[in-house]
């Protein structure tokens, strides 16, 4: 890691080589336990974004076109094997960059990285169409699946690794060629992934990586004529801004956009997993996370006492440098979102709601130069305020008191959005028709935000549309074609 983080100025990767922007312009990278300035990044414009999609066109139809599905198994594999063998260096690089802390980089982001190439590693060659009973007399059909072609690849910064592998490795298994642009809040992990795929050999314009903005290097990826796909996490503004720029020659898109996940306890819950469950939903990762269990709903009967135990956890949360084995919440990605959720906070608190905990940012000691805000918890928050409805993506939780099954469904489902729900109940009846009720790509029953490469997930409503993951996920990444064959 030393010798990457030695670099003074870190390249784009376009065509197997490492370039500069071609205009030469740069950002910078920050670490935001402590504002130091982690490295230089290349700010890729139109020259940058037309060079990379011309190799990408390019190395569709070299010898990556000609690959065997095994072969390209193989590829994945040794990449899978590359994340396991440098997982520590991934996990550090991430940490440093966009401040989750350590110990969850190292249990969960490094390692599911890696599984997740070796999980797609083994689709190349069950890839399969069909032949469709049609009923015209003396036909053969079959369908074929297809490589979409040059995919873009857009990602937020809070879970650079697993983002990366998520997306990367089906467009791969399906035989594309990409052009990845990261986060501008956190690269090098991305960067590091990319030198990691021409160690493992693929040929030169597979993998390309851009590092830029959203409005000039994303915008471009969005827009180009020349790009079939694009695959994107983040905002739902920007999603909207993507959606309207691949019209220009329909490409394919799915988004993956915001949320603001209802997580329901119900009096019969196992309150011992559900309070630290709801918790983890909606403080892990200081709230910086697209299903974070942002609404709680809890039945009238029990809702002091969650409450108050919901506070207590709050207030022993051991917050710090993510460096620091010790710490369990790290720093907000950087000032302007720290600013974002105090504004959030200082609006729930003009509009009335009840401050039960945190609400400010914390300074003390080593966080004095850091993004570091105290888990927060509302009551008393009305259904339309800001801090009820809007995707705060920070520790910031209004807790709501619910009195019946109907009434808490129709208030969940009462959200523009629909990625992502929970619900904490031991009535089996009551677990499978509420998780039937709610509007959401995923839910999650006496548990919370789980993933596997084998489980879909996607977003219902302005969350989005196309599933990651799954066997859907090969779908997004494929065009079907079908043959039709005279018999007679
Ligand atoms: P946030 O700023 O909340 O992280 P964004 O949706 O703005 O969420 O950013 C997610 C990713 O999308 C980043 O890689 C960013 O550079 C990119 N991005 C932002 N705006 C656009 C846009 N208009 N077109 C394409 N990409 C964008
Ligand atoms: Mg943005």
């Amino acid at each position: 890691m030393a010798e990457f983080l030695a670099k003074s100025s870190h390249k784009l990767l376009i065509d197997g080589n490492w370039t500069p922007a071609a205009s030469r312009q740069t950002f910078s990278s920050e670490n935001p336990s402590n504002g130091s300035t982690l490295g230089s990044l290349a700010l890729a414009a139109k020259e940058d974004v037309d060079h990379a999609v011309s190799a990408a066109r390019t190395a569709l139809s070299g010898h990556w076109g000609d690959l065997t599905p095994s072969e390209r198994e193989a590829y994945l594999r040794r990449l899978g094997n590359l994340i396991a063998s440098n997982a520590e260096e991934l996990a550090q690089l991430e940490s440093m960059e966009n401040g989750k802390p350590i110990w969850h980089t190292r249990a969960i982001d490094a390692p599911v990285a890696a599984q997740l190439a070796y999980s797609f590693a083994g689709w190349p060659s069950k890839i399969a169409g069909y032949t469709p009973s049609v009923s015209v007399p003396n036909k053969l059909v079959y369908t074929r699946l297809e490589p979409v072609g040059v995919v873009s690849i857009i990602i937020p910064w809070n879970y650079p690794l697993i983002h990366t592998m998520q997306k990367l490795s089906p467009a791969l298994a399906c035989g594309n060629t990409v052009i990845f642009k990261p986060a501008e809040q956190a690269s090098l992990a991305v960067l590091r992934l990319g030198e990691l795929t021409q160690e493992a050999g693929f040929p030169p314009g597979v993998v390309n990586i851009l590092t830029g903005d959203g409005p000039t290097t994303g915008a471009l990826l969005a827009e180009h004529p020349d790009v079939n796909k694009i695959a994107f996490t983040g905002s739902l503004s920007a999603g909207q801004s993507i959606m309207q720029a691949a019209a220009v020659n329909i490409k394919r898109v799915t988004l993956e956009l915001g949320n603001k996940s209802a997580n329901i306890i119900f009096p019969d819950a196992d309150l011992e997993a559900a309070v630290p469950g709801a918790f983890g939903a909606a403080f892990g990762n200081s709230g910086q996370s697209c299903v974070a269990g942002a609404r709680l709903f809890v039945h009238q009967s029990i809702y002091e006492t969650i409450v108050k135990q919901l506070v207590d956890l709050a207030e022993a949360a051991t917050i710090g440098p993510a460096m620091d084995p010790q710490t369990k919440l790290g720093p907000i990605v950087n000032e302007f979102q720290m600013e974002s959720i105090l504004h959030y906070i200082q609006s729930g608190i003009d509009q009335g709601a009840i401050l039960r905990c945190g609400g400010r940012r914390l300074t003390a000691g080593n966080l004095a130069a850091g993004y570091f805000v105290a888990p927060t918890i509302f009551t008393g928050v009305e259904d339309n305020m800001a801090i009820a409805c809007e995707e705060i993506f920070g520790p910031v939780l209004p807790i709501f008191s619910f009195e019946t099954e109907a009434e808490v469904i129709a208030r969940a489902n009462d959200t523009k959005y629909g990625l992502a729900a929970g619900v904490w109940t031991r009535d089996v009846a009551r677990a499978h028709r509420v998780a039937a009720a709610l509007k959401s790509g995923v839910v999650w029953v006496n548990t919370y935000d789980m993933f596997d490469a084998s489980a879909p997930f996607g977003g219902f409503k302005s969350s989005g549309f196309g599933r990651e993951n799954g066997r859907e996920v090969i779908d997004a990444y494929s065009e079907v074609k079908a043959v039709w064959v005279d018999t007679q």
